[in-house]
């Protein structure tokens, strides 16, 4: 069940039984020469809506995220950390308006992690310091969609040290299998990309000059990104059910 595809009554009736949603979260931003730019938001979006036809209700993408070392390739954009923040606030603030109380944060981009984190310590602080006591107690959890055992088991299988950490197999595969008409070839010298760390967009370009990092995305199909999409989904959907019970 989709938030963006139900009406008002489906969402009010949803919250007779669930307080729980699930929100994709990620980023727009490049994925080298042959990754598309959404790929970040996409994969989560891809996967919790595989989730979601089992009953759960996901809501909209949150489609930028933290990605200021990209911004030296066309087309990348990002939100700074405050504005990531304090959107996530408004997101929360709205839905639990609503009377949902778990958020279950669906991520796709690394570079997101210790935002999200941050901005779970502004939601909780914002109702810590509500000297009304009127809000209620709401509770978010943050899970990477690569993150499950058997999804994280399966990528290393298929691409060992070819997977590495930006613009990864992985994540091609996925958004091959979604979106077949949208599958770009590149040649990409060297095969595997360096590795490394960086600060911001200049220095990491200079490092990493088409933009991947440690990865060999040519070994993308989208028979394998059907495969690991639909293991994440498995994993995922186990995962939020368990979160949503949790008092
Ligand atoms: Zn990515």
């Amino acid at each position: 069940m989709r938030l963006h595809l139900s009406t008002w009554q489906e969402v009010e009736t949803y919250l007779q039984t669930s307080k729980a949603i699930l929100i994709p979260i990620g980023s727009t931003e490049q994925h080298g020469p042959n990754g598309l730019i959404g790929t970040d938001a996409l994969c989560p979006e891809i996967i919790g809506g595989l989730a979601a036809e089992s009953g759960l209700l996901m809501a909209p993408t949150f489609n930028i995220g933290v990605a200021q070392h990209h911004m030296e390739f066309p087309g990348s954009m990002t939100l700074r950390p405050s504005t990531f923040i304090a959107t996530m606030v408004d997101w929360v603030d709205s839905l639990a308006k609503h009377g949902f109380t778990h958020f279950y944060w669906l991520n796709g981009h690394g570079g997101n992690i210790a935002t999200i984190n941050a901005g779970f310590a502004e939601i909780y602080a914002s109702r810590s310091l509500d000297t009304g006591n009127g809000r209620t107690p709401i509770r978010c959890k943050l899970r990477n969609w690569w993150q499950g055992k058997e999804t994280y088991e399966k990528c290393k299988a298929l691409y060992g040290k070819a997977h590495g950490a930006h613009a990864t197999p992985s994540e091609v595969a996925v958004t091959q299998f979604a979106y077949p008409d949208h599958i770009k070839t590149a040649p990409l010298s060297p095969e595997i990309a360096p590795s490394g760390g960086y600060t911001d967009a200049r220095d990491y370009r200079a490092r990493f000059p088409d933009g991947r990092i440690g990865s060999n995305p040519a070994l993308a199909t989208p028979e394998d990104g059907e495969l690991l999409a639909k293991l994440a989904a498995k994993e995922v959907t186990a995962d939020f059910e368990r979160f949503a019970a949790e008092q």
